[in-house]
């Protein structure tokens, strides 16, 4: 699989009078993992939205290689390759293997209306369906979860279950929203680990938008930092964590 490059140019949204992105431009590597940091309220979020296409910007393009993103739906952005987890967002319905196979019904080519009718292909395909979600869900390190309610889940194994639904998309491009987000210390450890080992076994970019810095230095091979709408650093961890302007937005000093 050859993953393009994903490139944010100049992009731009407004909400009523507020400049959450301000011509915001970063660029993502094939195959690495590219941090975007900032205090609260910084447009992270909302890069991220444009990105999956939940947002339009006013100005600006996302290309993914050739293609330009900017203004397709959703659903159009996710068949391309772009996949993302939610910063609030927490599975409690149905089980493992339900939930990661809500995520293969958007590749799924037979359809419902087949499936529905237990047409030989239809059975084929969601077998095959089945097959993969399972081993996505071992690469997430859900192994031997599968089959569980995820009610019945710790914390961190039901992020673990955002993470894989996302995969479930085969996506070339991962948009991460605090992944670590309300996990302890022990869970967070797991969770850089198993985003280090997803993201090598399957050779995809990594958007990450993380408070935790930690995990930033851990995991990052590029970090983009934005402070009320604006980017104010880019470069490698340890170029960006002594950047003078990016210990302002943080301190406040
Ligand atoms: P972050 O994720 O970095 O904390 P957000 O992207 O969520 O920041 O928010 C950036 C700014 O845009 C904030 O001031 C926020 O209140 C505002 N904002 C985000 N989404 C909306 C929206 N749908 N309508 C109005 N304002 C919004
Ligand atoms: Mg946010």
């Amino acid at each position: 699989m050859t993953v393009p490059q994903l490139e944010v140019r100049d992009v731009t949204v407004r909400f009523a009078g507020l400049t959450a992105l301000d011509e915001v431009s970063f660029t993502v590597t094939p195959g690495t993992t590219h941090a975007l940091i900032g205090p609260n309220g910084a447009g992270k979020s909302t890069c991220f939205n444009v990105l999956s296409g939940l947002y339009r910007p006013a100005s600006g393009t996302v290309r993914l290689g050739d293609t330009d993103l900017t203004r397709l739906a959703p659903h159009r952005i996710a068949a391309l390759g772009v996949a993302r987890t939610f910063q609030n967002i927490v599975t409690t319905e149905g089980t493992v293997a339900d939930n990661l196979m809500l995520g293969r019904h958007v590749l799924s080519r037979a359809g419902f209306a087949a499936s529905a009718l237990h047409l030989p292909r239809a059975v084929r395909e969601q077998r095959e369906h089945l097959a993969r979600a399972r081993e996505i869900a071992e690469l997430a390190g859900l192994a031997g979860h599968f089959d569980s309610p995820v009610a019945l889940l710790s914390y961190g194994d039901r992020k673990r279950v955002e993470l894989a639904r996302a995969l479930c998309l085969e996506p070339r491009v991962l948009l991460l929203d605090e992944p670590v987000a309300g996990m302890n210390a022990a869970e967070r450890v797991r969770m850089a680990e198993v985003i280090q080992h997803v993201r090598t076994e399957l050779g995809l970019s990594v958007v990450l938008v993380e408070h935790d810095m930690g995990l930033v230095m851990r995991l990052a091979d590029e970090v983009t930092v934005l402070d009320f709408g604006r980017r104010i650093a880019h470069g490698t961890p340890d170029e960006v964590r002594r950047d003078p302007e990016v210990l302002r937005a943080y301190l406040g000093t």
